[in-house]
C-alpha cells in the first residue's frame, strides 16, 4: 500500500469543478484486506473518508471533505470468462473496451466518459446512450465484493439477499430500507428503493456512502453490429422523429440530441458538421438490412443533412462528437472559474414533449449562454449554463431550481445517472422530501460514525 502526504491536490478534484476538497493523506491499498484495515482504523477514529476513482464524475462527490482519499487506482484485476467478467473497482472503462476487443462480447452500459473507473461507475449507477436498449450499469452488476465501514468485507450476490418486511438481513445486520416509491423514469438520486429489493441495488447508486466497491461481477452482451445515422433538422421536428424512431421495428439502440448550441462548440474540431441553423439526432440501430431505416429516412423530407457510421472510424467519429460536447464545456466553466452547472433530469415519455418545450423557453428568456444535448431516447436531457460573469452564474442557478420543481411536479428527477454528490443535495431533498430521512436511517445503520462520502446525499451534512 502507497501512503502519500504531499503533491496530493489532484485527488481533491473531479469534473464537476467544484472547489474547496481537502484532505490530509491519499491511501492506495493493493486488496481488500487493506482497505478494510484503513476503513476499520478511520472508522474507530471517526475519519472521514472519500473513495477516488477516475474522478470525472461531475456532481462533486469524490472531492474530499477533509480526512482521508482511499484510491482504488491498484485494483486493476480483469478476469473474462465468456459471458461474464469479474472486474476490480480501479479499471478504467477503457481498459475493460481494450480487454474485451478480441471476444464476442462487450459491456453495454457505455458512459462517453473511459477514464471512469468500474467502481465509480457503479457506485454512481452511470448509464450511456445505448441504455435505451440495453439498461443501465445496474442492470449488469451480479455480484460485489465490499468493504463495509466498520472494516467487514462482505461478498454480495445478486439474487440472494432480499428485503422483507422493510429490512435487509445479512452478516448478522439487520438494515432498515428507506422504503418509498421512485419516479418511473430514469433516476440515479439518492438510494434506490424497491419492494422486496435486492441487497446488491442498495450498494449500486450510494455514491461511496455505504461502502468500498472492491471488485464487481459482471453480465456482457453478444456483440453485435450496430449502424449510426446522425442526422439534422430543426428543432421544431425533433419530438415528431423521436416518436418514429422509438418504433420497435427500427431496431434503435441509442437516441442522442444535439441542439444548435452544442454543435456550434465543436464545429471547428468536427467539420462534417454542416452550417445551418440545426439540430442533430444521433441514433444506432441494429437491423442487418439497412433499406428499412434509409427509406424511412428518405420520407422524413424535413432532414436537413445524414451522416452514416457502418464501420469503427465512422462510428469512432460520433462517438468523437458525443464525447467532446461534454468535455469542452468542463473546459469552457474551468477557464471561466466556475463550478459545472448541468442539469441531468429526467422525465417519463408523456411529458417529455411538454418539458422539451417548456426548457427551450425557459432557457431563451433567460438570457444566459447555454448547450442541452443528451439521452433523448430515454426523456433524459443535459441543459448546460455557460454563464460569462457572477451575475448570470446567480442566475443560472435560479433557473436551474425552476426547472427542477417544474420536473419534480411532472413525477421526474433531478438525477438520472450522474448521481447526487455535494452539489445537488437540495434538489434531492425537494425531490424526496421525508423519504430521505428513511434513507438517512439506513445510511446510519451501515455507517455510524459518518465516515464513507461524507458532505454526499444528505443536505444536513457539511460539504
Ligand atoms: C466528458 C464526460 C462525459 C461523461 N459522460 C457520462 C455519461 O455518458 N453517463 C454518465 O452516467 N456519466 C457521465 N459522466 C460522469 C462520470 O463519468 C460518471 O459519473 C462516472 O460514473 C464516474 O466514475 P469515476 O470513476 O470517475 O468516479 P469518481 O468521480 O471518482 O467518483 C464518483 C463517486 O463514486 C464514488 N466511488 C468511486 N469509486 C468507488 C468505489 N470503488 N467504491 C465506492 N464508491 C466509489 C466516489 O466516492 C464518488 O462518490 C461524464 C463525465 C465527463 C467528464
Amino acid at each position: 500500500m502507497i501512503e502519500k502526504r504531499e503533491f496530493i491536490e489532484s485527488y481533491f478534484e473531479d469534473a464537476s469543478g467544484l472547489s474547496g476538497g481537502f484532505a490530509d493523506v491519499v491511501y492506495i491499498p493493493e486488496n481488500e484486506n487493506e482497505v478494510s484495515r484503513i476503513i476499520a482504523k478511520s472508522s474507530a477514529e471517526k475519519i472521514p473518508v472519500t473513495v477516488s476513482g477516475g474522478r470525472t464524475g461531475v456532481t462533486g462527490a469524490a472531492v474530499p471533505s477533509g480526512g482521508i482519499i482511499l484510491s482504488t487506482e491498484w485494483f486493476k484485476k480483469i478476469e473474462i470468462t465468456a459471458s461474464r467478467a469479474v472486474v476490480g473497482a480501479g479499471v478504467f472503462l477503457c481498459e475493460l473496451e481494450d480487454a474485451l476487443k478480441d471476444t464476442d462480447f462487450f459491456y453495454p452500459p457505455d458512459p462517453t466518459e473511459k477514464n471512469a473507473t468500474l467502481g465509480g461507475t457503479v457506485a454512481t449507477d452511470a448509464s450511456g446512450s445505448r441504455c435505451f436498449f440495453y439498461g443501465r450499469t445496474r442492470d449488469y452488476i451480479d455480484s460485489m465484493k465490499i468493504v463495509l465501514a466498520d472494516g467487514e468485507i462482505i461478498s454480495v450476490k445478486r439474487g440472494d439477499i432480499k428485503e422483507k418486511n422493510g429490512f435487509l438481513r445479512f452478516a448478522g445486520r439487520k438494515i432498515p430500507c428507506a422504503n418509498f416509491e421512485m419516479p418511473r423514469v430514469k433516476n440515479s438520486a439518492g438510494y434506490f428503493s424497491k419492494k422486496g429489493m435486492d441487497l446488491i441495488d442498495l450498494f449500486i447508486g450510494s455514491e461511496g456512502t455505504l461502502g468500498v466497491i472492491c471488485e464487481c461481477g459482471l453480465r456482457l452482451e453478444k456483440r453485435i453490429r450496430f449502424t449510426g445515422y446522425f442526422v439534422f433538422l430543426k428543432k421544431e421536428r425533433v419530438i415528431g422523429f423521436l416518436k418514429k424512431l422509438k418504433n420497435p421495428h427500427f431496431g434503435v439502440i441509442l437516441i442522442e440530441y444535439f441542439d444548435e448550441n452544442s454543435l456550434s462548440l465543436v464545429k471547428d474540431e468536427f467539420t462534417q458538421i454542416p452550417s445551418g441553423k440545426f439540430c442533430a439526432v444521433f441514433f444506432e440501430t441494429k437491423l442487418k438490412d439497412a433499406r428499412e431505416i434509409e427509406d424511412m429516412l428518405e420520407k422524413q423530407d424535413f432532414l436537413a443533412e445524414i451522416l452514416v457510421a457502418d464501420n469503427e472510424k465512422t462510428q469512432r467519429f460520433f462517438a468523437g462528437i458525443r464525447h467532446r460536447i461534454p468535455e469542452k464545456i468542463n473546459e469552457i466553466m474551468r477557464q471561466r472559474g466556475f463550478r459545472k452547472i448541468s442539469t441531468d433530469f429526467a422525465t417519463d415519455g408523456r411529458a417529455f414533449g411538454d418539458i422539451f418545450e417548456y426548457y427551450e423557453k425557459t432557457l431563451a428568456e433567460s438570457n444566459i449562454p447555454y448547450v442541452v444535448f443528451g439521452h433523448i431516447g430515454e426523456n433524459h436531457l443535459h441543459i448546460n449554463f455557460l454563464p460569462q460573469n457572477r451575475t448570470q452564474f446567480a442566475r443560472a442557478i435560479e433557473v436551474y431550481e425552476k426547472m427542477a420543481k417544474k420536473v419534480i411536479s411532472l413525477g421526474g428527477t433531478v438525477s438520472a445517472e450522474h448521481g447526487i454528490g455535494k452539489i445537488k443535495k437540495k434538489y434531492l431533498k425537494m425531490m424526496y422530501g421525508p423519504a430521505l430521512d428513511r434513507m438517512l436511517e439506513t445510511k446510519k445503520a451501515l455507517d455510524k460514525n459518518f465516515i464513507l462520502g461524507r458532505g454526499n446525499i444528505f443536505p444536513w451534512q457539511n460539504t
